[in-house]
């Protein structure tokens, strides 16, 4: 009899693509999604530990259903970070809940899940699987309906930044024979997926510990070759493994977008020091410099830490200089949060919440007008936009991003998901792109959907 299963994700995209494998796996144990927990046999909560913030949300969407435990009898798991991170302390602590996955645990849920039902028993199962098989991928049976999809194709992290939770997480770096990629990617394609994203928390680690010798920009090659998909992007790529080799693919490959995500955390020598980042403020502009000399049109994200112990006025200065310096397309910004077991949640001088907030404010103000104008840089162009789908703004619209992805909202028919576009853009507003489609085959590539039609 089919059951119902429904999964709450918070975190990284590492996360939502474990969620989108759990529920294939569960597909083939006769668990099917639900939308809505209250039709749930299974209730899951993928969890993220990067932040203490992230992992509270844990335990409110825990007391969420404990109700629907103990009036309809369903199940309740944690499965992710925390899961990993506090194993049986999680069972102690939450009394209706039922399972404790860690995040190489993955593949053994069908059966965990079966012993559940027919002992009763409550199950905690975070071990670290040193083969790597809770890596491979079910491949999709059925047409995905959509346009993009993430590929895994190393997991865990051997930086151990003094801030990150991830390696005692993750687990140390581990990747996926690239057959096994290539195969996915192919599958995925066939299903109708056009650009791929290749997920890895520092894919620039990629091919160590595999029998093949290969490394992350062979493996950019081979992607590269697959017929029939048109866009290929990563994250993350930690600066100080962004290699000579991996700069030239973005001139070199076709199918590579111009866009890269590239944590800086820190502009401040002392503090990129004290995370143990590896790099300096100097050497992490040089490599933006080389990009942009490399692809003048390249777009830039990254990430940044503000309030980590010891930073003073003049780090933090040093950190918007450097903000001033690359001038962003986005940056997702985090105030430090301290996390046991790491090296820095021992360092004294802790930076009060109130600076922080204050520092954080600053940061967000300035790259908010940056991102903005950075944005209007892009109007009057005409732009490749792959349709992704409906706009949820409009029912008028369709939605799509450019190879340097930027979202663009396009008055459009739902026929041309799937497709590459010539858009001309009009508006930029903080967050997106407003266009039109163009007739001219200006930055058309082979697929764009007006040259096909002649
Ligand atoms: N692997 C990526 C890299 O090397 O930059 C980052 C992965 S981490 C999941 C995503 C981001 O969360 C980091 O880039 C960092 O900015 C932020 N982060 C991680 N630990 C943090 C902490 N303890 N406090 C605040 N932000 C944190
Ligand atoms: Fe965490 Fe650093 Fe590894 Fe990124 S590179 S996952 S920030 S330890």
């Amino acid at each position: 009899m089919e059951k119902r299963v429904y999964i709450e994700t918070y975190g990284c995209q590492m996360n939502e693509h474990d969620t989108e494998r759990i529920l294939r796996l569960l597909e083939g144990a006769h668990y099917l999604e639900t939308k809505n927990a209250q039709e749930a046999d299974f209730i899951l909560i993928n969890t993220c530990s990067v932040r203490e913030k992230a992992e509270h949300k844990v335990y409110s969407a825990l007391g969420r259903y404990k109700w629907l435990k103990e009036k309809k009898g369903a199940m309740i798991g944690v499965a992710g970070c925390v899961a990993q991170q506090e194993g049986d302390r999680l069972l102690d602590r939450i009394p209706y809940l039922d399972m404790v996955i860690g995040t190489h645990a993955i593949p053994m849920l069908p059966q965990l899940l079966q012993k559940i039902e027919v002992s009763g028993e409550r199950v905690c199962e975070t071990s670290f699987d040193p083969e790597g098989i809770y890596l491979k991928t079910i491949l999709p049976q059925e047409p995905l309906h959509k346009v993009k999809s993430y590929v895994t194709i190393m997991q865990g992290c051997d930086h151990f930044c003094s801030f990150c939770i991830v390696p005692y997480v993750r687990g140390r770096e581990q990747s996926r024979p690239s057959r096994e990629i290539i195969e996915e990617v192919e599958r995925l394609v066939e299903m109708g997926v056009k650009e791929v994203c290749l997920l890895g928390q520092n894919v620039n680690g990629y091919g160590k510990g595999l029998k093949e010798e290969i490394s992350f920009s062979e493996l950019l090659h081979r992607v590269n070759e697959i017929e029939g998909l048109d866009r290929i992007r990563f994250t993350t790529s930690h600066p100080k493994d962004l290699s000579a080799e991996l700069i030239r693919s973005f001139s070199k490959l076709k199918k590579l977008c111009e866009h890269i995500h590239l944590p800086f955390q820190s502009g401040s020598d002392k503090i990129l020091k004290a995370m143990h980042r590896g790099y300096t403020k100097e050497s992490y502009l040089d490599k933006i410099n080389r990009l942009k000399k490399v692809c003048p049109s390249m777009a830039v994200t990254s990430d940044v830490i503000v309030g980590f112990p010891g930073e003073e006025e003049k780090d933090f200065e040093e950190t918007l200089d450097l903000i001033q310096k690359v001038r962003f397309d986005d940056l997702f910004s985090f105030k430090y949060s301290p996390r046991k077991g790491t090296r820095a949640a021992q360092f004294t001088e802790k930076v009060e919440e109130k600076v922080k907030q204050n520092r954080l404010s600053v940061l967000q103000g300035i790259q908010k007008e940056i991102t903005l104008q950075k944005n209007q840089e892009w109007e009057g162009r005409v732009e490749e936009v792959l349709v992704e789908g409906r706009s949820r703004q409009s029912d008028q619209d369709v939605t799509g991003r450019t190879r340097s992805n930027k979202i663009v909202n396009l008055e459009g028919d739902l026929s041309w998901v799937g497709k590459l576009v010539p858009v001309r853009v009009n508006k930029a507003s903080p967050h997106s792109l407003r266009g039109r489609i163009v007739n001219s085959g200006s930055t058309c590539s082979p697929q764009c959907l007006l040259c096909q039609s002649g």
